[in-house]
C-alpha cells in the first residue's frame, strides 16, 4: 500500500502542488521580515543600549561622581576619578567604560541616584578596533548630548514601575 500510495503521490505532484499552494497563500500576506537597515523593529523604553552621561537641561553634568555605578558593575567594567571643583562640587575627571567587558545589565542605571548614566536606546554601535569600544567621559557626555530626546521619553515611560 504505501508503494502504490509513494508512487501515486509522485505522479499526481501532490507534494509539488501543496507546496505552491503553500507559498501562494503566504505570498499575499503582511510581510514579517523588515528591511534593515533602512526600516527598524520596535524597541522598548526598557532597551537597555549603549551608555550615555546625561546632562541637566542647563547643560550641567549630571554626574555627582559617587561612584555606585563603579561598585556595582559586576563586570568592573566602569573606572571614575574624581575631584572636588573649585565651588566645591564633586565631578568626575575620568568616566570610561570598557564597553567589552559591560555584559548590558543595567545595574549602572539603577543605581545611579541622579539618573546621570544610562543605556540608550541605540543599539547601532559596532566597531572594527577594541579602542573604539573603550569609552572614556567625553564619548558617554556626546552620547547623552546625542540622544536626549529618546532617552527622556524612555525615563518618562519606564518611570511609573521605578
Ligand atoms: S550595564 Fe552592567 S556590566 Fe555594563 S557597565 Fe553597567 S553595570 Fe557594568
Ligand atoms: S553616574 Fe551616577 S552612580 Fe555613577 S558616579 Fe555618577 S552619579 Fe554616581
Amino acid at each position: 500500500m504505501g508503494y502504490i500510495d509513494r508512487n501515486a503521490r509522485t505522479i499526481l505532484l501532490t507534494e509539488l502542488i501543496s507546496g505552491m499552494a503553500l507559498t501562494l497563500r503566504y505570498f499575499f500576506r503582511p510581510k514579517v521580515t523588515i528591511n534593515y537597515p533602512y526600516e527598524k523593529g520596535p524597541l522598548s523604553p526598557r532597551f537597555r543600549g549603549e551608555h550615555a552621561l546625561r546632562r541637566y537641561a542647563n547643560g550641567e553634568e549630571r554626574c555627582i561622581a559617587c561612584k555606585l555605578c563603579e561598585a556595582v558593575c559586576p563586570a568592573q567594567a566602569i573606572t571614575i576619578e574624581a575631584e572636588p571643583r573649585n565651588d566645591g562640587s564633586r565631578r568626575t575627571t575620568r568616566y570610561d567604560i570598557d564597553m567589552l567587558k559591560c555584559i548590558y545589565c543595567g545595574l549602572c542605571q539603577e543605581s545611579c541616584p541622579v539618573n546621570a548614566i544610562v543605556e540608550g536606546p541605540n543599539f547601532e554601535f559596532s566597531a572594527e578596533t577594541r579602542e573604539e569600544l573603550m569609552y572614556d567621559k567625553d564619548k558617554l557626555l556626546a552620547n547623552g548630548d546625542r540622544w536626549e530626546t529618546e532617552i527622556a521619553e524612555c525615563q518618562a515611560q519606564t518611570a511609573p514601575y521605578r
